[in-house]
């Protein structure tokens, strides 16, 4: 079974254990395990192929980090990709379009999908979360009892139904709900639609007739989520058929891999906008393509596995730095750097705070006026410097010192500031390193 993807990888890649660069080898052996994993957990063959090329050209020559393995290295990878895979380059893939009131959502997907289910779980959502007034209908003509199961979910989770007239069509029904989004003051109107056992004429004409008085402002595709490559398949039609805005993927609580999200956004390029992970009410998330990489890579620490790596590449990058500190060379990047990190930390205060033996001087450090407007002024002259006035502040004499100071619309004496303090941080990290390993440095840098 596909039961760890990332133990298989780190199996195979671990052997290998050379440092340096990924090899084409290496890549294709690892390569080879997400084939069979994707294949497993029902990701289509043709997207399974587009994968595994752009993870190829991906990892292909990457520099492995000392600290984590080929084979972690590769997973991250393969997560990273999978990530965009699943989310595409949509930022507001899992936003509804429920502007202008009564917006209406037209519900589709075949019976037994978890239509109706969805359709109250998401009236739930936007009523408390959202705080939308909605009112939900079932246009369910040939199954009385969806009609009342519809009815019953309203009561429970106390959204609006439209009452049940018998003898009307889908179409009526859609109007009526119209009319009485409109006159009650709704936010939103739901359509639960008819599901079928199979995709056929009369299923698509109906929806397409409601889609036509309607104009739906979101129309909702749900589909099961265990049902791998049909999923996508169903997807597929409906869209052709009636066209969708999104989908919906339930039973990811089960025991499939989610192989049908990763081919979902790639072959109908449809965004992925809820998964349903239960049958309560409650039990719907908006679409986290983190999680579901997570799923289909079959290992539930990927996230902080990956978060791990980064972890340990940025204590190797800074581990570097400290090295070039100590030995003299801090420049004006490095300032830069420096600067920056402390604006995320809190500013000056809130670095020297975290370093023993530092609260007194960032006492003195305020008194003299330095607060975090300072750090922003001294980012701005060093952006005004050239890469070679940077790498080397020696070469910093009247006329640069003019042109630099204008350039950040400051003053010369600004910078002079800046350039003491350069200076004087430059001998302090000398002197830092001198008192040893572990010293305050290290503290600083955590
Ligand atoms: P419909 O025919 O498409 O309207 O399907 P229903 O909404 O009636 O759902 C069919 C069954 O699937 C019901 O028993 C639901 O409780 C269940 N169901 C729906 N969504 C989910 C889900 O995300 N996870 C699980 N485990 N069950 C679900």
């Amino acid at each position: 079974m596909f039961e760890s993807l990332s133990d298989r990888l780190s199996g195979v890649l671990d052997k290998l254990t050379k440092q340096g660069a990924l090899s084409d080898a290496d890549v294709s052996t690892a390569l080879r395990e997400v084939r069979v994993a994707l294949l497993e957990a029902d990701v289509s063959l043709p997207v399974a192929r587009d994968f595994i090329k752009a993870v190829q050209e991906k990892a292909t020559g990457q520099n492995v980090t000392k600290s984590v393995t080929p084979g972690q290295q590769v997973v991250k990878i393969v997560h990273d990709e999978m990530v965009h895979f699943l989310a595409g380059d949509d930022a507001n893939a899992g936003q509804l379009k429920i502007d202008n009131a009564p917006a209406p959502i037209l519900m589709v997907g075949l019976q037994g999908s978890g239509k109706t289910t969805t359709t109250a779980k998401l009236a739930k959502r936007l009523a408390e979360r959202d705080k939308k007034r909605v009112l939900m209908a079932s246009l369910d003509t040939n199954r009385p009892a969806a009609m009342e199961q519809l009815a019953i979910l309203g009561t429970q989770i106390g959204v609006d139904t439209l009452p049940i007239i018998k003898g009307e069509t889908p179409v009526q029904i859609a109007k009526r709900a119209k009319q009485q989004a409109t006159l009650g003051g709704y936010d939103v109107y739901m359509l639960d639609t008819a599901g079928r056992l199979h995709i056929d004429q009369e299923l698509i004409q109906q929806a397409a007739d409601v889609r036509d008085v309607t104009k739906p402002r979101e129309t909702l595709l749900v589909v099961d989520g265990l049902t791998g490559q049909d999923a996508v398949n169903v997807a597929t039609e409906f869209d052709d058929k009636i066209g969708v805005s999104g989908v919906v993927l339930t039973r990811m609580d089960g025991d499939g891999r989610g192989g049908a999200a990763l081919s979902m956004k790639a072959v109908t390029g449809k965004p992925i906008k809820f998964v349903g992970l239960g049958e309560k009410m409650d039990a719907l998330e908006e679409f986290h393509p983190e999680r579901i990489a997570g799923r289909i890579l079959g290992m539930g620490d990927i996230v902080s596995l990956v978060e791990k790596a980064q972890e340990t590449i940025e204590a190797e990058q800074a581990e570097k730095m400290m090295k070039r500190f100590v030995k003299g060379q801090f420049n004006m990047n490095d300032l830069k750097g420096q600067l920056e990190q402390m604006q995320k930390m809190g500013g000056m205060e809130g670095i020297m705070g975290m370093m023993p033996g530092m609260k007194k001087m960032a006492k003195q450090v305020e008194d003299a006026g330095f607060d975090d407007s300072v750090l922003k002024r001294q980012v701005a002259l060093i952006q005004s410097m050239t890469k070679k006035e940077r790498a080397n502040p020696a070469i910093l004499q009247a006329s640069r010192k003019k042109r630099i100071a204008r350039g950040a619309g400051m003053e010369v004496s600004d910078l002079n500031k800046l350039i003491k303090m350069h200076r004087q941080m430059a001998d302090m990290m000398k002197k830092m390193g001198k008192m040893g390993k572990g010293g305050m440095m290290k503290q600083a840098m955590k």
